[in-house]
């Protein structure tokens, strides 16, 4: 093995970030933490600096940097601390290995930073690739940088896989990508008692334990749409080649079929530290703190067809997928306003899938060139979503 690599964790206190944090503590003889990097918990990042000692902290703003500094310094931490968007940035691009785990579109740029200066990028951040798969997908071919899923069916799908996807589905003999997906935890609830469930009910979620936004995703089954445009950056392939298998138990994280018939599959408990170990050593294997699978306690795996009318937002990402454009760019950025509206009680939770269908209805698909493009697809769909939220 080569020797210890720097590691920045972009989001760390969120739940990825948290559990980057637990497998690297598991591997000091590998990896060192460079920068750790929150938005508002800052009693948790202050925690981490004291139990890691990265060479940076980064937080939100210029004032909140100055007061985290002092605190450090009371401590007797000679971590430094960056602020902002270049902050972010330039840690991204410092270490050998990037962990993108900052939730929405703010997770962007930093982990662009990351792929430009060709570092091992682990990305939990799906909303960049939604925002910007070409542009991202482009840079990560210029710069040679080593791009690996964290998200669980895209890493599942990566295991399954016998190399990188360079020229599409059709050199590895892959004929399709079974992208399995729990359901969330109104899979079976009654569709007419779906306008009144709370955010902490959206939250609940049966399987896996995540940060709110991603949870309200699973609950639509955003998550999903969102996930079906990430395979189809990562995986280079049509949407066309890619199903979804609601998989309520989600011991399967996503399957791959060959020409031949064969399917395979990854499995194991739902803990997103298997995915994150197995990228932090890809190629090679390391233990991850996650518990062996009993698969006969498990006794059953389930399958079952996704019902497109309790989850109108598999549909919209699916179009928006198919008309390519900025299409899911516009949809991501309606998606992440209409989730908050909700998380912060504005907004009935079968309100989501209207207002997404009403911005990406009425804003103009375009071909997303340059980033500024796509930050002006975003910016509007983002104003268009609130403007319908303020008139409801
Ligand atoms: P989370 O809400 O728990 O954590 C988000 C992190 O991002 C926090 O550290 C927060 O401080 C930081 N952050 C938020 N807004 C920011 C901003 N504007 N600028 C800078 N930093 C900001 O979210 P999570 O569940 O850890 O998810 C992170 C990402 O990983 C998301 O893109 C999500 O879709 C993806 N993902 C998560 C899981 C999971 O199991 N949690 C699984 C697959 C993919
Ligand atoms: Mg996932």
């Amino acid at each position: 093995m080569s020797s210890v690599q720097t590691v920045t964790v972009l989001g760390a206190t969120g739940s990825i970030g948290c559990s980057t944090l637990d497998v690297l503590a598991r591997h000091p003889e590998r990896f060192e933490v460079y920068a750790l990097t929150a938005n508002s918990r800052l009693d948790a990042l202050f925690d981490q600096v004291l139990a890691h000692r990265p060479r940076y902290a980064v937080v939100q703003s210029e004032s909140q940097a100055e007061v985290f500094l002092t605190r450090l310094k009371d401590n007797g931490l000679s971590t430094q601390v960056l602020y902002g968007e270049a902050g972010l940035c330039q840690v991204a691009a410092e270490a050998d290995v990037c962990m993108a785990a900052i939730v929405g579109a703010a997770g962007l740029m930093p982990t662009l930073s990351a792929v430009r200066a060709g570092r091992k990028v682990l990305l939990a951040n799906k909303e960049s690739l939604v925002m910007a798969g070409q542009l991202f997908m482009d840079a990560v071919a210029e710069s040679g940088a080593c791009l690996l899923p964290i998200d669980s069916e895209h890493n599942a799908i990566f295991q399954c896989l016998p190399r990188f996807v360079d020229n599409g589905l059709d050199e590895l003999g892959v004929s399709r990508i079974l992208l399995t997906g729990s359901g969330g935890p109104f899979r079976q609830r009654p569709i007419a008692t779906l306008s009144t469930v709370t955010p902490d009910e959206a939250c609940a979620h049966p399987n896996w334990s995540m940060g709110r936004k991603i949870s309200v995703d699973s609950a639509t089954m955003m998550n999903k749409g969102l996930e079906l445009v990430e395979a189809c950056w990562l995986f280079r392939c049509p949407p066309s080649r890619i199903d979804v298998v609601v998989h309520p138990q989600s011991v399967i994280h996503s399957m791959v079929e060959y020409v031949d018939g064969s399917v395979l599959a990854q499995l194991g408990n739902p803990d997103m530290r298997t995915p994150i170990a197995h990228a932090l050593a890809w190629p090679e294997r390391i233990a991850s703190g996650v518990g062996s699978l009993n698969l006969i306690a498990q006794a059953r795996l389930d399958f079952e067809a996704p019902d497109e009318q309790r989850f109108p937002c598999l549909r919209l990402a699916r179009e928006a997928a198919e008309a390519g454009g900025t299409a899911s760019a516009i949809l991501n950025a309606a998606n992440e306003v209409a989730v908050a509206a909700f998380l912060d009680g504005q907004l009935a939770f079968t309100a989501i899938p209207q207002i997404l269908e009403k911005v990406v209805e009425s804003q103009e698909n375009c071909e997303p060139r340059t980033l500024a493009i796509v930050q002006a697809a975003d910016a509007e769909a983002r104003e268009r979503a609130s403007r319908l939220i303020q008139a409801l």
